[in-house]
């Protein structure tokens, strides 16, 4: 009789920035034996455009007590009700795999949801956190969480520094910092990722040890069970293949992805900007419309992902003005596009896995962070990575279209598009360098999956 396969509950916050590094890491574990089972929130699951995520894993979903209600609202409202929803049926939901002769070892979780270590306790199992965003972020939180970060001392002034890390200003925090009394529920949720990490079997950062070597090193001499395994993007993308890299999987939006991939197959090398803002940022809307000009009036053509959502900040007849050189979609397949050959350059509101996105496959980018982690990130995109510049902001809180227009050429044109371009390249060498066999992600990955099977 085979041998059963590891069984392992993986168990991403199910926002799409978080859900497509921890189901790419589920890919690297299902290849190397494990079972997993995705968990999924009931209400989310059900606006996800499910492909198959290949032979070894599968989607869960479980309720957290408010099926036909917003996520959003749901943690803002009711975040006590939703741990201990969320917690109990987790665990019904290992009794049920128990019962089935399917028993998990570990719970791997998405570390803003540290309640879930809890569970995993309660049941016997491991439990490792997987960290999605920079460790430079989680540095800086953690240093907020430990109030190293004081308001009074840092906050009050313009630039500071903290451990292994550059010199900033308060501009660079993730934005929830300086921002606290905007955002206080989200805050807490980022800063709780602290509450009883050092109690975990593992810590799993989406990072490699050459991008952020000093920041990491810093957290390795104080939790030597972190572990980088990133960049989580597909392995097809750095040249290798493993077999259920086939699919991608879990979309809460629904890509366009014949209608861009053509258009773009008909635009000449390094002629296109890729502009995007995720999955979640909002632009104003006299921002939009700066932002629209900026694209319409720059030299190069674009491909401009604009949700469904934000459609209605666009300029009136702007897609059909502007349809000789730009294409306008509400999702694109981000992957496919950064590794087109049309693409010289991508305009982004730095979400994290953009910007490893970016970096793994070699593309400068124009840092146009909007909150959250994103400030953070751009200050590494430019002052430390040197693979990208930053649109200023005027002394009305906006972005000029003769600034916008101005960035993208300084990135698409020039010598120090070039150089930028170079940069990028050696980024993308020790991105692959990092998860080829035997490179530090790989070994990463690797030595959890022995450890997990030597539980
Ligand atoms: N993405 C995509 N198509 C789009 C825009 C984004 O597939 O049109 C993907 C992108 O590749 C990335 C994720 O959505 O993996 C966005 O995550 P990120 O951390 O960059 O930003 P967030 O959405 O969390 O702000």
């Amino acid at each position: 009789m085979a041998r059963k396969r590891p069984h392992v509950l993986v168990f991403p916050f199910p926002a799409q920035g978080h859900i497509n590094p921890v189901l790419q890491f589920s890919k690297r574990l299902a290849s190397r034996g494990l079972r997993i089972t995705i968990i999924t929130i009931a209400s989310v699951s059900k606006s996800m455009h499910l492909q198959p995520c290949g032979a070894s894993i599968e989607i869960e979903p479980i309720s957290d007590g408010f099926d036909e209600a917003d996520l959003t609202c749901v943690i803002k409202a009711h975040l006590g009700r939703f741990v201990d929803n969320v917690s109990q049926n987790l665990v019904n939901l290992v009794g049920k795999f128990v019962s089935a002769g399917n028993p998990p070892i570990a719970l791997v979780y998405d570390s803003i949801m540290p309640f879930c270590l809890d569970v995993a306790r309660k049941l016997g199992i491991k439990g490792a956190p997987f960290f999605t965003q920079a460790c430079a972020v989680s540095a800086l939180y953690y240093h907020y969480y430990e109030g190293n970060l004081k308001i009074g001392d840092h906050l009050g002034t313009t630039s500071f520094s903290m451990p292994a890390m550059p010199v900033m200003d308060i501009g660079d925090l993730p934005s929830l910092i300086p921002d606290r009394d905007l955002y206080p529920v989200f805050l807490s949720q980022l800063v709780n990722q602290f509450s009883n990490f050092q109690k975990a079997d593992w810590l799993l950062v989406n990072t490699f040890d050459k991008l952020e070597e000093e920041v990491l090193n810093w957290m390795a001499s104080r939790w030597p069970t972190i572990k980088t395994v990133g960049p989580t993007i597909p392995s097809l993308y750095l040249d290798k293949q493993l077999e259920d890299d086939k699919y991608y999987g879990l979309n809460l939006f629904h890509p366009s992805t014949e209608a861009c991939m053509k258009w773009l197959d008909t635009k000449e090398k390094s002629s296109v900007v890729y502009a995007s803002f995720g999955s979640i940022a909002t632009v104003g809307g006299s921002q939009m419309e700066e932002l629209a000009m900026g694209l319409k009036n720059s030299n190069e053509n674009f491909l401009w992902v604009v949700r469904a959502s934000e459609e209605s900040k666009l300029p009136c007849n702007f897609v059909t003005e502007t349809s000789e050189k730009g294409l306008v979609v509400n999702w694109c397949p981000q992957l496919q596009v950064l590794s087109h050959q049309a693409v010289g350059c991508f305009l982004t509101h730095c979400g994290w896995n953009s910007t490893l996105e970016a970096m793994s496959l070699g593309v400068p980018m124009v840092v146009m962070p909007q909150w959250t982690d994103q400030t953070t990130n751009a200050k590494y995109i430019v002052d430390v990575w040197d693979v990208g510049v930053r649109v200023k902001v005027n002394d009305k809180g906006i972005i000029t279209r003769e600034e916008v227009v101005l960035r993208i050429e300084e990135v698409m044109e020039g010598e120090r598009g070039d150089e930028l371009r170079r940069n990028a390249g050696r980024w993308k060498e020790l991105a692959k360098e990092a998860m080829d066999k035997g490179g530090s992600s790989d070994r990463n990955i690797e030595e959890f999956v022995s450890e997990l099977l030597c539980t």
